[in-house]
């Protein structure tokens, strides 16, 4: 058993959704009990404690839809801007020419290095979306076999496109496939699989039907309307718009992950909502690529099932859930809104669609539930109280306050130290390799 304690429990529970000198004992894997620190210690005396010094005591965070594969561009400077000047030639120009380019060796750098300042942001859990076409098959069993050994929970997909031909679409189906019953056999919850689709405007009627037959009871996870010429090229080339396409070939549905769903109309929200899919927002790549403003509250009015991610913008996930914010209220001129909704995201609805994903009980400080925890240094100089956790979330908390972390009851970073991976010798490694893959481009 480990009593993690002597700080302020925000446990994502009625029970102690601000609980003062509060504990969380863990053993297992999973956590044991929560309560005062002292009747915890009491009640379990003589076992490990770690002294959270007053800070926060959290579930940690889940980021729903990031890129590992595009770590190694950082830092990497668009030559000439004129070169790209839409979304559709930002991919051509940047994204498609490095996963082309990346090995194995890099594929695995990518997600270390992506994991490892997850980690320093207080993200426990990450669903990545993955694409190297230079080096597909056997790239999901690098990254898995890296968050294994960084004890980091992990949801791959390949994402399957025609952009490359034919042999490398089967080819990543197959990818897709083989990482499946991987994932299906892997019975510790902390590796899960989902199929990946890049985006409609680059899979052909025959690869998208292939895909549904390849994979089985899983879900989907896929890019949907994110730029405007997604749609363009839909209407153009199959005569309808892209989430009533996906519908027609049985991608949507309880276990599929639409990620953006910018341009949809209300009927595409309608479908959405009808097949349960959930919808992912990331406010920041979005504003980056500059493909339009998610019709956010909208999707929310509908009843869709919303998360927040990265998009591999960053590895914060607690920022996605500022800029959510920020972005709608800029976007439709009224200071009123999206104060908490971001945040009901980030804190309900991620670990949930995670936790379905993993067989497991995420996001919560309860009995039963993963042993997930994050310690941020944060000592509130206002009230800290139930109503107005969001809005500390929003101005007080930034990711690179988490100091220690759990993941599956380990310790995975313990006073900003990573336990689970040699960080000097992984970032060196991966300055080498960016290096060798930045001249390759
Ligand atoms: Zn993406």
């Amino acid at each position: 058993m480990i009593i993690i304690g002597n700080g302020t429990l925000l446990a994502n529970t009625a029970e102690h959704a601000v609980t003062k000198n509060g504990a969380v004992a863990v053993s297992g894997g999973l956590i044991q009990a929560v309560g005062e620190t002292t009747a915890l210690r009491a009640q379990f005396p003589g076992h490990e404690f770690i002294d959270a010094k007053g800070g926060l005591i959290m579930p940690g965070l889940v980021n729903t839809h990031h890129h590992f594969y595009s770590a190694l561009a950082r830092g990497m400077m668009i030559k000439d801007p004129k070169v790209s000047k839409n979304f559709n030639e930002i991919l051509e120009n940047l994204w498609w020419k490095i996963d082309k380019a990346l090995t194995l060796e890099d594929v695995r750098l990518s997600a270390e290095t992506t994991m490892a300042d997850s980690i320093k942001c207080g993200v426990t859990t990450i669903v990545d979306h993955h694409a190297s076409f230079g080096a597909i098959t056997g790239s999901l069993d690098t990254i898995a076999d890296s968050a294994l050994s960084m004890g980091v929970r992990a949801c791959l997909c390949f994402e399957v496109s025609d952009r490359c031909g034919k042999e490398a679409a089967l080819e990543s189906i197959a990818e897709n496939k083989q990482f499946l019953q991987r994932a299906k056999a892997h019975k510790e919850g902390m590796l899960a699989g989902l199929f990946g689709l890049h985006a409609s405007f680059t899979l052909c009627d025959e690869t998208l039907k292939a895909s549904k037959d390849a994979a089985g009871d899983a879900g989907f996870h896929v890019h949907v309307a994110e730029g405007a010429a997604d749609v363009e090229d839909c209407l153009q080339k199959h005569g309808t718009r892209v989430v009533e396409r996906l519908e027609r070939f049985g991608i949507l549905g309880p276990k599929t992950l639409a990620v953006h769903c910018i341009h949809v109309n209300e009927a595409e929200m309608q479908t959405l909502a009808r097949t349960n899919t959930t919808v992912l927002h990331n406010p920041q790549s979005n504003m980056s690529n500059a493909v339009g403003c998610s019709p956010l509250l909208a999707l929310n009015a509908h009843g869709i099932r919303l998360g927040l991610g990265t998009d591999g913008y960053t590895n914060c996930v607690l920022e996605s859930a500022k800029a959510a914010g920020l972005l709608q209220r800029h976007h439709l001129a009224d200071p009123s809104v999206a104060w908490g909704e971001p945040y009901t995201f980030l804190r309900q609805n991620n670990p949930r669609i995670a936790g379905e994903m993993f067989g497991t009980r995420l996001g919560e400080l309860a009995p039963g539930a993963a042993a997930d925890i994050i310690i941020v240094d944060y000592d509130p100089l206002t009230p800290l109280m139930p109503e107005n956790i969001a809005g500390h979330m929003h101005f007080g908390l930034y990711g690179p306050l988490v100091h220690t972390s759990m993941i599956n009851g380990k310790l995975v970073m313990r006073n900003r130290e990573l336990l689970t991976i040699d960080e000097k010798a992984m970032r060196a490694k991966s300055r080498q390799l960016a290096t060798n893959l930045w001249a390759k481009l």
